[in-house]
Parts: structure tokens; sequence; C-alpha cells
């Protein structure tokens, strides 16, 4: 049970299985103090008026908790059967919770509660252990939970929880010991040692993922690549012949940093970061024709189909007439079309294989690939770049391109392994977006000026949320949308065109070239538009709901407007009312276009968490550091992994060893292909 809910199965495991929070009877909120700006509280008060409302699935717990104050009512869906059994009216409580109002009260489901009294045996702080509703159900509680860790730390010794990091380390950095920081984590005897304790096990966190990634980057700089040797027919007739416009004084610096690393013998391991709009395709599209030149094949992998596709589209376009042979292979290319594309990569026909993560399959051989551009790389993890090397005899020169502009203290963890180049510069005569923020009241003025543009011959994004755990009500709110779109844009005189995940692909891609050849005026749609999309005539960005979107999220949806030579509109709709948080986004988002600046605050704002989709990556699993407000730490720990490294490459001294070990199964739990 706890093995398949945590995922603890030994006490090593429950060891690590550091609380959350603590409960701290002296930090409590007095229910009358609860208002619409309260997220979470900590309250005291008496129970009563437990029952149970409803049948079968519908089966929920009630009840009501009061202070000298006022009264609040907690709620449970799941559980709700056993934790009747176990709740006593007219006792004393402590709740911990997230207050949501419903119906004009407030309420907290499923909270932390437990009694006032529950356990003396524990002083000071308890910790509070995060659990599943599941376990909760078969009775195993946080009051279990720390009973069973006090438990433990009776039986152990500290040589059950040795130190890893080298002594010298431990003196250097002044970090406490590894034992009691473990059982300060879990029983804090003082604010102190806390802090101490805390200290000690982020550093750790943060120093053996800097260890990691600076062995890899080790690992990058020794590793033989293939040599492009020169500047060939492709790459010059292309330049003379096809490129469409001036390259930017960026981009031509980005192309000779890219020119200069394959041409040294080494694997090039490069991320070119650049905000929407500013032109990465064409380095990617000209870095292909340079490995083309020298014999080689290329290929580019976009995270979504879509993308892929435009991708496919408008590289085949700046290609033109050139003889140059590119396909497109996709989850969705099947049967025969499939083994024909394999067939080709393998005999080297195909010179550029555009696609998805289809490309890193298994069954996907190439002849001689030399060169492979990873688009929008944060939808991909680390250990799918490392099967990219796998593809050929040397690994092929990788290109990493992300539209995000990443804070330093993020890229050094996610991409510390890699060199970076910046395109810094946005290609000339585009106009700064206006973005406003506009409320509900507005709709009609916001519509009429939509109309308008579209009047004048430009086209519209018209954009819902989509967020899972809403999915089905968000589906349906689109479809309102959408039928309300219809009737504001006349059917006879306007064409409107949706998109969205639930669509087979197939009339999903249909829809989406009826928007980019123009012969739709809107396009209604989720999230999936998110990336890459590129309609120049596209003028105006509509957010629907924007009080649900996040910052980095809304950046890239304001950039797929901007593109062309007009004036572009970026307009972010909201309820009447909006949270303070909502607001404060919504704020930024109006007051700049800079895409750095948008991502610090949104990591800021948000944590690295759910960001660039660093969860699947699994290099930034930390337990309890914070890349946004460890930063120091971030920064020492690098240094000190180096140091570590340049004495030690090999971490082969005697007091190395335990740390290697680590270093070992880390990478096994994170998949870092490469990493040994
Ligand atoms: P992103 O970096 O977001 O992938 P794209 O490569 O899609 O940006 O380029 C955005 C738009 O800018 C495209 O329409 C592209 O043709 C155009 N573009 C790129 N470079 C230049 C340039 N140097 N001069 C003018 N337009 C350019
Ligand atoms: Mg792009």
């Amino acid at each position: 049970m706890l093995r398949q809910e945590l995922e603890i199965s030994t006490f090593q495991d429950l060891l690590y299985h550091y609380p959350y929070r603590y409960f701290d009877r002296t930090q409590l909120t007095k229910i009358a103090a609860i208002d619409s700006t309260t997220e979470y509280v900590q309250i005291a008060g008496i129970l009563v008026n437990i029952t149970e409302e409803g049948a079968g699935f519908k089966k929920r717990l009630i009840a009501t908790l009061y202070d000298d104050t006022g009264r609040i009512e907690l709620l449970w869906f799941q559980g709700a059967q056993w934790m009747k059994k176990t709740l006593k009216e007219n006792e004393r409580y402590i709740v911990f919770g997230k207050v949501s109002l419903f119906n004009g009260y407030f309420n907290i489901s499923h909270p932390e509660i437990e009694l006032w009294n529950a356990d003396t045996a524990i002083a000071g702080r308890q910790p509070v252990y995060s659990s599943t509703t599941k376990l909760i159900a078969k009775g195993i509680t946080n009051r279990s939970f720390a009973k069973i860790t006090q438990a433990l730390f009776e039986k152990i010794q500290p040589g059950d929880a040795p130190e890893v990091l080298p002594a010298e380390i431990v003196r250097q950095y002044n970090l406490c010991n590894r034992y009691s920081a473990i059982r300060w984590i879990h029983f804090p005897d003082s604010d102190e040692h806390e802090q101490l304790a805390r200290h000690r096990m982020k550093w750790e966190e943060l120093f053996i993922s800097q260890l990691m990634i600076a062995r890899l980057r080790l690992q990058h700089t020794a590793q033989q690549g293939w040599r492009f040797e020169k500047v060939g027919d492709h790459f010059n007739d292309f330049f003379r012949l096809h490129l469409p416009f001036e390259l930017t004084g960026a981009q031509k610096r980005v192309l000779k940093e890219i020119r200069q690393d394959t041409a040294m013998g080494k694997q090039m391991n490069r991320l070119l970061q650049g905000d929407v709009g500013s032109g990465k395709t064409i380095v990617a599209v000209m870095s292909m024709l340079l490995a083309l030149d020298n014999g080689f094949q290329a290929c580019i992998m976009a995270p979504t189909e879509i993308l892929a596709q435009q991708h496919y589209f408008s590289i085949s376009e700046l290609l033109g007439d050139m003889g140059i042979k590119v396909r497109l292979l996709t989850g969705n290319v099947k049967g025969k079309a499939r083994k024909e594309i394999l067939a080709e990569l393998a005999d080297g026909t195909v010179s550029i294989a555009v696609g998805t993560h289809a490309l890193i399959e298994d069954t996907v051989q190439f002849k001689n690939l030399g060169l492979a551009v990873i688009d929008e790389q944060h939808r991909f993890g680390v250990g799918q770049r490392a099967r990219l090397w796998k593809k050929n005899e040397m690994p092929p020169h990788v290109l990493v391109m992300t539209a995000t502009p990443i804070p330093r203290t993020l890229a050094m963890t996610l991409y510390g392994d890699l060199d970076v180049s910046v395109i810094d510069e946005l290609p000339p005569g585009r106009k700064e977006i206006k973005t406003v923020h506009r409320k509900d009241a507005g709709r009609m003025k916001v519509m009429e000026f939509v109309r308008s543009q579209v009047d004048e011959g430009r086209q519209a994004y018209i954009v819902y949320p989509l967020i899972e755990e809403s999915e089905k009500m968000d589906y349906e709110s689109l479809m309102a949308g959408y039928e309300q779109v219809k009737i504001w844009f006349n059917e006879n005189k306007y064409r409107i065109a949706m998109v969205h995940g639930r669509q087979e692909a197939g009339e999903r891609q249909r829809n989406m070239e009826r928007f980019v050849k123009g012969e739709a005026n809107v396009l209604v749609a989720t999230t999936v538009i998110e990336v890459g999309v590129n309609v120049p005539n596209a003028s105006v960005m509509l957010i629907e709901s924007a009080e649900r979107f996040g910052l980095s999220q809304m950046h890239q949806l304001r950039g797929r407007v901007g593109r062309g030579a007009d004036q572009s509109y970026c307009i972010l709709l909201t309820g009447n009312k909006i949270s303070e948080e909502s607001y404060k986004r919504i704020q930024i988002m109006v007051s700049t276009t800079d895409g750095f600046k948008i991502a610090e605050e949104d990591l800021a704002m948000r944590g690295p968490g759910d960001m660039y989709g660093t969860k699947q990556s699994g290099v930034l699993k930390f337990k309890l550091a914070d890349i946004v407000l460890d930063g120091a730490i971030l920064e020492e720990t690098r240094i000190a992994a180096q140091q570590l490294l340049s004495q030690d490459p090999s971490l082969s001294q005697p007091g190395n060893q335990p740390l290697r070990f680590m270093l070992k199964q880390q990478g096994r739990q994170s998949h870092w292909g490469k990493i040994s």
C-alpha cells in the first residue's frame, strides 16, 4: 500500500519522506478573519454536525467547525466513511487546508485534521506528511506517519543515514551532519536547527544535480564528433538564391557559432535561445544545409504533430526547387508510407527528416545522421535528447531550440550541460504588440474590434483555456464559445475554423490549414496552437478566461501575432472579478513583451515545479530545494561540483565513493541515459 501510493518500501524511504509542513499550535487564524483572499489556513475549533449526504459515488461527509468568531464547513468526498468513524463531535480539533468559496460560504475540503490534544508525546511542532486519499481511507493518516517516523528515530543510529558528501566540502560550506539534518527535518527542536537541517539537505540535492550536469558536460567536451569541413553548394545556393530576407545580426552570429562548433571534430551540444518570433527556424534550416553539404543527413524534431507539419511545409517551401528531399515522420504516418520513409532514411535518399518523437524510436535508422535539431526543447526530457546520440556511430551534433527564455537558475539546472547561443534581436520592422486587459462586461466592444480587424483583411485567434482537471467543462465552454463566435461573425460573410485536442488528427490539420492558408478568418482554439504556429497575417490574439492562463503560456500565445508588418493586438479577456494573483499576471503581460522578464516573473510566481515540462525531465525533482528561492545555494553547489570534478574527474578517490554510488542510483532513477 505505502509502496504503491508513495513509493515507500524501506525504512530509508521513510526517512526521506519529509514533512512538507508542521502543525504549529501557536500559528492559528480566527475563522472570522477568512476572506476571499485567504488561500491556506490553520484554524482550531470545536467540531459539530457531522453528517453524511448523498449516496453511492456522490456520498460525502460534511461537518462544521466553530471557534469564538465564526464557523466554517469541512467536506470530504473520499474516504467519507472512514472519516465519519474517526471524527468525534464536540471535540476540539486543529485543521489545515485550502479555503474555497461555494454558494457564498467558505469551506475546506479534505482538510488535514487532528484532535487538539492528539499527542503530547510529540512536543513542539508536529510534522505533517503528504499522504493520499487512498491511504487516509485505509486509516493511514498523518498521525500514523508521525508515529512511525518517531519510532524509527528511536531505533536508528547515525550510521543509518551516513554522510555522502566529502568531509572537506562539509567543512568548507559549513554544513551540518547528515543524520542530524534528517532528524531535525522531521522533528525540529528549534527554528535554528530546522533551518540548518533544511539548508544542508537542499545543498546536498542541488549539489548532486550539479555534479551530474558537470559530469555530463565533461563527457560532452570529450566526445568526438563529425567534422563539417566545408560550407558547400546547398548552403551557398540557399544563401544567394532562396533566402527570403536579410538575416539579422543575431542570426548571423549564431550561425557562425554553429559553424565553428561543427568544424572542430567535437560533438556540438548547443542551446539556441530566442524569444518567440525571433527567427530560429531559418537558423535551423541553414545549419541542416551545412550538414548536407558535408555528406550527412539532418533531422528536426518538434513536440507536436501540428508543429512538425508546419515545419515540414515551411522548410519544403523555403528550399523550393533545390532538389533536397525532405520528409515528414510522425506517429500518424503509418503502413506503407511509413515503411517507405524508413527505407529512405536508412538508405540516405531522404536528406532532411522532419518529425515528432517518432524520430527517436529505435525502428528509425539513418544512413548517416550528422545533425539533430530539437525545437521547443522544454517538452523533451534530457533522456530523450540522449537517445538521439545513438542514431549514428558517433553521436550527431545537437542543436536545441527553445522559444521560452529561461531564467538563469533554471538554465543552469536544465541545460547546464549545453553551450548557449542567444538570438536577442527581432527581425526588423516588427511593431510592438498592443496588449490590453478587458473584462467580460466589455465583451461586446471587444468583439466589434475583432470584427473590424477581420474586415480589414486580418485574421484573428480566439483561444480558450483547457486545463486537465476540468477538461470536460472546458470543452463545453469551448463549444459554447464557438457557437457564440459564429453568431458574432455572420457565417455567410466570415469563415470560422476550430481546432482542439479531441478532434481527429486529420480534421484538426485541415482546420489548421484553412487558417494558415487564409481561408478562415477566425480560428477558435484551445492551447494546441500554443507553440510555433506561424500565420503572419493574423493580427489579433484574443485570450478567453485569461485569468486561468499561466504567464509563459500567455506569452507564447501572444507570440502568434505580430509576425507581419501590421499593428497587432493581444486582448486578455477575463471575468469581471479575478483573484489578485491573476490580476498581477495580467498586469505583467500588459506592461511588457520582454520574454525574459516574463519568464523571471513566472518562475518567481509559480515556482519551477510545473514550468517547461520540467516534471518529466527528472532533473528538477527536488524534495526540498526550490531553484528560485535557493538560487544562492545553487550557485555555490555549481562551483563546488566543478571544483570536485577538477580534482577527481572520475570520482575514484576513496572519500568520494559514497557520492559516486549516489550518483549512480539517481542516474538510474531519472533516466539520464548516458550517465554512468
Ligand atoms: P521562432 O523563433 O519563433 O521559431 P520563426 O522562425 O517562426 O520564429 O520566425 C518568425 C517569423 O519571422 C517568420 O515569419 C519568419 O519568416 C520571419 N523571419 C525570420 N527571420 C527574419 C529576418 N531576418 N527578417 C525578416 N523576417 C524574418
Ligand atoms: Mg519556432
